[in-house]
């Protein structure tokens, strides 16, 4: 049986159960919270952040949910000993990942450390993505499941590309699967799905991230016929629509394509973008149980079967875990 790595270890992949493909527990930059600590939101509680997360999390098993997969990589503030000390806290499984988040470049760190000849050729980028997933992130024991990287707006800069394929051979070697934040009204999808060919990517095992962004069918279904799930995975950040986002699901299923789409919401238990009291206030539905409460009620509305949300909440996430 398939194993699936999480922040308390090793799962069996048929116990994911019901599986949030892309939440972020925390999202904040860390140099910036340790300098400007009386500028910061709300100030820090590192203790109270982490019992407000546990708190957050455990109302979403009580809807059923079993499982997160969080894709926050180096970028928005990665900190596995954080999470640790929130799953030890709650039953549900959070999933935790390796990368790179960015829209440009790629931090001074790696400028460079460029793959050389003393490398093998080697990004060292990759090297440490790898050993995220084969032995472990820092000294948490805690090893990433899966790879995630970004393609915005700005589409494949020289840095951006390099992160991409740096992910893209973490995969060849490891066989963890991928999440893209992609763009889709600049159709970064298509981008994507073309340097993962070219490295040879197994595409089942990619989420197109934030495809939920858009309406355009077309679009959607080129990318899943590529074989590629769609991140249907911004539920609440109603920039686009709530019924635009339920349609769009809907008319996709319609179209036969349940088993090539994932559900999520792209939120968090704090995210430092924003000041924390504006968030609920402009977009109220952003949060962890909106899925649950709204989304599929508005789905079943639409015919949307059990089987078919059933396929996307827990087969479909299994399955790209190797189940
Ligand atoms: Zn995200």
């Amino acid at each position: 049986m398939a194993q699936v790595e999480t922040a308390r270890g090793p799962v069996d992949a048929d116990s994911l159960g019901v599986t949030l493909m892309h939440e972020h527990v925390f999202i904040l930059n860390e140099e910036v919270r340790e300098n400007y600590p009386a500028d910061y939101p709300d100030g820090w509680d590192e203790d109270g952040q982490v019992d407000s997360a546990i708190t957050k999390l455990t109302e979403l098993t009580g809807r059923g949910c079993r499982t997160i997969v969080d894709p926050t990589v180096l970028g928005l503030g990665r900190d596995i000993h954080r999470i640790r000390r929130v799953a030890d806290g709650t039953d549900l499984n959070i999933i935790v990942a390796t990368g790179l988040y960015t829209y440009n470049d790629v931090p001074f760190y790696f400028l460079y450390r460029q793959p050389r000849p003393s490398t093998g050729g080697v990004d060292p980028m990759t090297s440490l993505f790898v050993r995220d997933i084969q032995t472990g992130i820092a000294d948490t024991g805690v090893k990433a499941a899966f790879l995630k990287c970004a393609v915005d707006e700005p589409g494949l800069t020289p840095g951006v590309e390099r992160v991409l394929r740096a992910v893209c051979r973490a995969h060849t070697e490891t066989g963890a699967p991928i999440t893209v934040h992609t763009h889709p009204h600049s159709g970064t999808g298509r981008e994507v799905v073309r340097v993962l060919r070219e490295e040879g990517a197994d595409l089942t095992k990619v989420v197109l991230g934030h495809s939920g962004d858009t309406s355009d069918l077309d679009y959607l279904t080129e990318l899943a016929d590529a074989g590629c799930l769609l991140g249907m995975d911004r539920f609440g950040i109603d920039i686009v629509p709530f019924e635009q986002r339920v349609s769009t699901v809907a008319a996709m299923c319609e179209r036969g394509y349940s088993q090539r789409m994932v559900l999520s919401h792209d939120a968090a238990c704090y995210i430092d973008w924003f000041p924390p009291a504006v968030i609920p206030r402009f977009l109220p539905s952003w949060h962890y149980l909106h899925l649950f409460d709204d989304v599929l009620p508005a789905l079943r509305e639409r015919g949307v079967s059990e089987e078919q949300i059933d396929t996307m909440l827990v087969a479909n996430p299994r399955r790209y875990f190797g189940g």
